[in-house]
């Protein structure tokens, strides 16, 4: 996304450097230090409650919002960059969506860390570890540019009070336990794009951010980075975190047992204390397209770490191959 930010020196595009914490001229190379991001204030935990009420609209510059008319991905922009390609699918099918639309600004932002060209090295790496890679990549798909995006994360903390019951065998007898325990629940992160959230591999990059780090939002980091618009509300994130707050639970009462494992667990917990933030965190994205399917590799923008989606079935390319070989020996 580009802000009507100019350079002092030359009038050139100040764009947010990746690992730099700084907005960097696009022709001549000046910088400047973001004071936002190298600051030690945190990130202000909002109140769930008063959500409604309290959530800031403002994103510190006039936004729209594209969308994709292919795998229907919705990015926020400066109102004045051009749209391009869209980030998801690569393709140039992009709409101005409804301009009437409200959209709640982050609080908190985790910016890039990882450059473009070390998100490369970090795919190339991981290809080596993929059958028959560098040849399905060469020979039958197209590999598109890395699109680095931001994407909403909400983070939840909660103070939780549990009562609880389960059983437990010590020699070859049955025992009953319960138990009640109080835990704070501390980050617990729900990602915000349905795009990503429906693949449990990207799922675990985009929950690998160190939420710690985040530093209160500013609109100088979206300098030629775009970001998603989130897909999932506030409210069905927090309604989400259901099975993940309970395992996390279950583990604190097991705990409790130490000596042998703790079955049969039936809890009741009261909740209290909501709070979330609404942070906005960097991916690198590639896609390719293998027998008309589109397949999405992530990498996360603090971490490095890597995950995507891969053809399961080589059929036709391993018969393909097999013939090959079948053919240098006949020949
Ligand atoms: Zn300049
Ligand atoms: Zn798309």
């Amino acid at each position: 996304m580009e802000l009507d930010r100019k350079c002092p020196s030359c009038g050139g595009t100040m764009i947010f450097k990746p690992g730099w914490d700084s907005l960097v001229c696009n022709l001549c190379g000046h910088k400047e230090l973001i004071q936002e991001l190298v600051s030690k204030n945190p990130v202000v935990e909002m109140d769930f409650l008063s959500a409604q009420n309290t959530a800031s609209h403002d994103w510190g510059m006039e936004t729209k919002v594209v969308q994709c008319k292919m795998c229907g991905a919705q990015t926020i922009q400066n109102k004045l960059q051009l749209s391009g390609l869209c980030p998801f699918c690569g393709s140039n099918a992009i709409d101005q969506a409804d301009p009437s639309q409200d959209i709640m600004a982050p609080n908190g932002i985790i910016p890039f860390k990882i450059t473009e060209q070390r998100a490369y090295y970090i795919f190339k790496d991981w290809l080596k570890d993929r059958f028959l890679a560098p040849e399905l990549l060469s020979e039958n798909a197209q590999l598109n540019k890395f699109y680095g995006i931001y994407i909403p994360l909400y983070t939840f903390d909660v103070l939780t009070l549990n009562r609880y019951t389960g059983h437990y065998d010590e020699n070859r007898r049955t025992l009953f336990k319960c138990g009640k325990f109080q835990y704070q629940v501390d980050d617990f992160p729900v990602v915000a794009s349905k795009q990503l959230a429906s693949d449990k591999l990207l799922l675990n990059v985009v929950r690998d951010y160190w939420t710690k780090e985040a530093k209160p939002y500013t609109p100088e980091v979206m300098a030629g980075f775009p970001c998603e618009h989130y897909s999932i509300g506030l409210h069905e994130a927090w309604n989400s975190t259901g099975p993940g707050i309970r395992m996390l639970l279950e583990e604190q009462a097991r705990s409790q047992t130490k000596s042998s494992y703790l079955m049969g667990i039936e809890m009741a917990t009261d909740y209290f204390d909501l709070k979330y933030k609404y942070l906005i965190v960097p991916i690198w994205l590639n896609s390719f397209v293998y027998d008309n399917k589109l397949y999405t590799i992530v990498i996360n923008g603090q971490t490095g770490k890597i995950d995507g989606q891969w053809p399961k079935s080589f059929g036709t390319f391993a018969k393909k191959t097999a013939l090959f070989f079948l053919g240098s020996f006949m020949g």
